[in-house]
């Protein structure tokens, strides 16, 4: 079994300049990044092309979102199928923003994973709990039905291009970075949910990174948890401490 490392960095909507953005993409371009290493950068929408043509090859480029239809008039949405054709080979699913203040449901995000991965994407799925939720002991009963909505949509095969981003909703943007421990327990109870409810297969095959409050400071010890297959970074992800993200196996 070997999982390959993989880095997401998720800008959200950021940056506001394009100066910014030149200069973010200018530090990844010049960087030693270990090539061992899966780098997938997921820019607003109106920065995706912009970012293909300009980030330096072997880093890919992911949506943040994209809808569960192909086209018609659904205004604001983009759809799978654009992505695709417009050369972009990844989408985040999920995110919990998308799940609190857009209200996505697992149903939505589920239809929407099953819609990417038929029009060829991969999907970076995010699943996490809230503080309350974990404080009331429910971490795995809503990690496993966030992720029972995709499972009861996919087929064994389809999870090939998918990887499940655990992030604790406690822990993003709030300098909160979950333990050690809790990191390595909520993802091996999620791989071992992927054993029962898929196959032992794709249970040992998909990767699983964390997300929340990464930084250069604290990835090298994530990096080394049996079941921590990489990181998706927020706000580190516009700094130059990326680069120390990426490289945290090295
Ligand atoms: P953060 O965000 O690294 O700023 O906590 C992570 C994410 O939302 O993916």
């Amino acid at each position: 079994m070997s999982r390959q490392f993989f880095v997401g960095g998720n800008f959200k909507m950021n940056p506001c300049s394009q100066a910014e953005k030149i200069a973010l993409v200018k530090i990844l371009n010049e960087a030693d990044l270990d090539p061992s290493t899966e780098v997938i950068l997921a820019p607003p929408s109106l920065y995706l092309i912009p970012l293909l043509e300009t980030v330096k090859k072997g880093i890919k480029v992911s949506a943040q979102n994209c809808f569960n239809k192909n086209s018609g008039a659904y205004t604001g949405e983009i759809s799978p199928t654009q992505l695709a054709n417009a050369g972009i080979p990844f989408v985040i699913l999920g995110h919990s923003e998308r799940r609190t203040l857009f209200h996505e449901t697992s149903e939505l995000v589920a239809e929407k994973t099953r819609a990417a991965l038929d029009a060829s994407l991969s999907v970076i799925l995010c699943v996490g709990e809230t503080l309350q939720e974990r404080e009331s002991g429910q971490t795995t009963a809503v990690v496993e039905s966030q992720l029972k909505a995709v499972v009861d949509l996919l087929k064994e095969n389809d999870w090939s291009k998918v990887v499940i981003a655990y992030e604790p909703v406690w822990a993003i943007g709030t300098g909160k970075v979950a333990t050690p421990a809790q990191a390595q327990e909520t993802q091996a109870e999620i791989r071992s949910y992927l054993s029962k409810a898929v196959s032992p297969s794709v249970a040992a095959n998909t990767r699983i990174i964390y997300g929340g409050s990464v930084n250069a400071k604290n990835c090298r010890e994530l990096a080394t948890l049996p079941d921590v297959d990489g990181f998706l970074v927020g706000g580190a992800s516009l700094k130059p401490e990326f680069v120390d993200i990426v490289n945290s196996r090295r």
